[in-house]
């Protein structure tokens, strides 16, 4: 027998404008590629300010840690036609980012606890 639960909202998230790419994707799983379609990430590998990027679908490219990169700026802007069909992203993963905020002044910047995120 299943149990019915209220369908539950994900909790809104605000992180930085200015957060480190490679910190929100790590936090958030989700690539915009440049045909629009956003993709789940398998993996991440960083080495220094690039990383090798493994999508669900098993693309594997080179990104580079900027802010001001395309993807970073459709991430934040949220700018994607629509969802890889063969990475099968999970609703809540969906949902969770559609409740992910971008603010200037407000929101966690992902750094270490030991590190502050006043700027
Ligand atoms: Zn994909």
């Amino acid at each position: 027998m299943a149990e019915k639960k209220p369908a539950k909202k994900p909790q809104k998230r605000y992180y930085r404008k200015r957060v480190e790419l490679f910190l929100l994707i790590d936090k958030i799983k989700l690539w915009p590629s440049r045909k629009g379609l956003l993709h789940g990430i398998k993996t991440i590998n960083m080495t220094g300010d690039k990383a090798q990027i493994t999508t669900h679908c098993n693309k594997t490219f080179m990104i580079t840690n900027s802010r001001n990169s395309r993807a970073a700026r459709w991430l934040r802007n949220k700018w994607f036609k629509g969802v890889c069909g063969a990475c099968r992203v999970p609703e809540w993963k969906l949902a969770k980012y559609s409740a992910t905020y971008f603010k200037r002044q407000y929101g966690s910047a992902l750094l270490k606890e030991n590190e502050t995120d006043v700027r």
